[in-house]
């Protein structure tokens, strides 16, 4: 049984803010009831199987309204109507995911006059959570006579009230922006479904979750939300626990958000969940940036000039260019075309090879030899001499005989 089915169910039988979560009682319930007992014996017990219920299987679950409310940025309550058959709840928790994978829960406290169910989170120190975060809930209780039951999920997300915010959503991405002209999010949604092939060629598959972008205009709405070290100095940030990404939008163009900015961030959210990279050098930043559609400056080009100026850094022998400090951008530069050249010769699905060796543990420029075929000098001293820089003389690394050759894929984008 799926959660599709219950929304099916109930939106059927019109039945808002109050749902009994079970959907075989879902099935049976009359427009307008509030609640219905349920039991995990007879014939609908395999169809509960789903839903861990342990101890006395003659135990009756009744399940009330369910409810959450955002009190952003302050965090948000959720409160629950449940009762056992066997006796009092005695125990038990919410929990919540932002995105698949990670998971955070919250006891829950008792009302001793009414037996509701209220349990609150707010962000502490180092929990900075942006507002428009979608969560998926259950409750998860414990009655006094030992029996465990857990609801369906539930969907809520962390609203901003107090401000007018745009929403647009399609099948890549959902964007909310704040203070911003409204074409940013018509944008958005262009350069996700302009992109959507290449990142499922490029990773595999898509992200197994529907990623947001959460974009402020205002500094205030921006501040708003962090708690602690955070500070307005940072531009943006992207977690893979939220599924999204947020950003300050400060002189940029609504293009140059949609399709540089966003394009890129969602681009970690693919590393994030389809590869293994350490955070920080030129490798990631490269990466990201070889999924942006729109450039703020020619990033080849830039690197060119570098190449004839003889100033090109050795890329895969040592640490590399750095990504952080005053020559930042040099390295998001030369990393990007480290991949514009390897998905020139070997496709993008070189580039997908490429991220699952690293997956499954093998050494960077392990799976770069295995990927290309070529020794780490040789794919050093080719990415050079295609910049225009000297080959300079790597020092030849003898090329195992065992290495697998790809037979590069081309590909051609949304023809
Ligand atoms: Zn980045």
């Amino acid at each position: 049984m799926e959660y599709g089915m219950l929304r099916r169910v109930l939106a059927v039988f019109g039945v808002t803010g109050l749902l009994a979560v079970l959907v075989w009682a879902a099935l049976t319930l009359s427009p307008g009831a509030a609640s219905r007992a349920v039991s995990a014996a007879g014939p609908e017990a395999a169809l509960l199987a789903e839903t861990p219920v342990v101890g006395d299987s003659s135990v009756k679950w009744t399940v009330g309204e369910l409810t959450f409310e955002s009190r952003y940025p302050s965090g948000f309550v959720f409160t629950a109507e449940i009762s056992s058959s066997a006796g009092p709840i005695v125990r038990g928790r919410v929990i919540w995911s932002l995105a698949p994978g990670t998971q955070r829960s919250v006891p829950f406290e008792i009302n001793a006059d009414t037996g509701q169910l209220v349990a609150e989170w707010q962000p502490g120190p180092g929990e900075s959570t942006p507002p428009w975060l979608g969560l998926t809930y259950t409750w998860s209780v414990g009655d006094a006579a030992g029996n465990s039951f857990e609801t369906e999920p539930r969907y809520a997300e962390y609203a901003d009230t107090s401000r007018e915010w745009l929403r647009s959503e399609s099948e890549d991405i959902i964007v909310f922006s704040q203070g911003l002209p409204a074409e940013v999010n018509d944008l958005t949604l262009e350069a996700m479904a302009a992109q959507r092939e290449t990142y499922r060629a490029a990773w595999g598959d898509l992200l197994p979750y529907r990623p947001r972008a959460i974009l402020f205009g205002d500094l205030d709405a921006w501040r708003e939300w962090q708690v602690g070290q955070m500070s307005a100095n940072i531009a943006g940030l992207t977690r893979s626990e939220w599924g999204g990404t947020v950003q300050r939008v400060t002189g940029a163009g609504e293009r140059d958000i949609a399709y540089g900015t966003v394009l890129h961030e969602i681009a970690h959210l693919y590393q994030d969940e389809f590869t293994f990279m350490p955070a920080g050098n030129w490798f990631i930043e490269g990466n990201a940036t070889f999924f942006e559609l729109q450039q703020y400056y020619d990033y080849e080009a830039a690197v060119r000039a570098l190449a004839a100026a003889g100033q090109l850094p050795a890329l895969l022998e040592g640490t590399g260019p750095g990504v952080s400090g005053r020559d930042a951008r040099r390295g998001y530069d030369i990393g990007y075309t480290f991949w514009v050249w390897l998905t020139d010769n070997y496709g993008l699905e070189g580039h997908r090879r490429l991220i699952t060796l690293i997956k499954e543990g093998v050494g960077r420029n392990d799976a770069i030899e295995q990927v290309t075929g070529l020794s780490v000098a040789e794919v050093e001293s080719r990415w050079r001499v295609w910049l225009g820089a000297s080959p300079t003389a790597p020092t030849l690394v003898p090329t195992p005989a065992f290495f697998f050759l790809p037979s590069p894929t081309p590909y051609v984008v949304g023809k």
